[in-house]
């Protein structure tokens, strides 16, 4: 579904870049990808112009073949940034998404403009300020994951649809976000917390399907 070969997949895994910081940039030059991929905290592009030395079809946003030269993977030490982990919500769509962020004012426009996983609703409900906001958002992923999908899943769950959403309620999300903060004494900053009952989503499974 997500259209990467095999050998990119296991590139990817090699160099531990999890499929939610890759982006389709498919038809898109780099003047238009990258601006995209920033604002989407994406770090790898696929479905780009070959690379001339190699054919390779991985990019940084900045246009790099990530393949050709290895060094372009250091972004990955990004986890360690300054910014916001927040806790969108969809009503149309029941679903949930933790994501990270530098600029939170914006964040709820920019996934309605993009459409993101295909609803146009998206409230920021939760937000936080954080040097760790990267790991939070990563570690709470990771947790909810966990709790809503099969060991079948879990086992290949490294490689998920980039649109990563879950069916289940505001405040299952919100309490895996403060656990990871305070089982690792991480400091941070509360910007934004609100009350509402509308985001109580049941807990649904993910069809797994796709990810065979
Ligand atoms: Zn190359």
């Amino acid at each position: 579904m997500h259209g990467l070969t095999k050998e990119q997949i296991n590139f990817l895994n090699e160099h531990r870049v999890h499929l939610k910081f890759v982006f389709n940039a498919k038809g898109m030059s780099k003047s238009k990808y990258r601006p995209i991929m920033k604002e989407l905290n994406k770090y790898i592009a696929y479905n780009v112009t070959p690379c001339k030395k190699s054919g390779h079809t991985l990019r940084t946003r900045s246009g790099h073949c990530c393949q050709c030269n290895t060094a372009h993977m250091a972004f990955q030490k990004r986890n360690d940034s300054v910014g916001v982990t927040y806790i969108a919500g969809s009503l149309t769509g029941n679903v949930i998404k933790i994501g990270f962020t530098k600029a939170v004012e914006i964040r709820s426009e920019s996934l309605n403009r993009t459409n993101y996983a295909g609803f146009n609703d998206w409230k920021v409900l939760f937000a936080l300020k954080s040097k760790n906001a990267g790991r939070i958002e990563t570690r709470a992923n990771s947790l909810l994951n966990n709790y809503a999908f099969s060991l079948d899943y879990e086992h290949d769950g490294h490689w998920q649809d980039s649109h990563e959403t879950f069916h289940c309620s505001y405040s299952k999300a919100k309490k895996f976000v403060k656990q990871v903060c305070s089982e690792n004494n991480y400091d941070f900053e509360s910007i934004r917390e609100s009350l509402t009952e509308k985001y109580e989503f049941r807990i649904l499974k993910k069809d797994t399907k796709w990810n065979k």
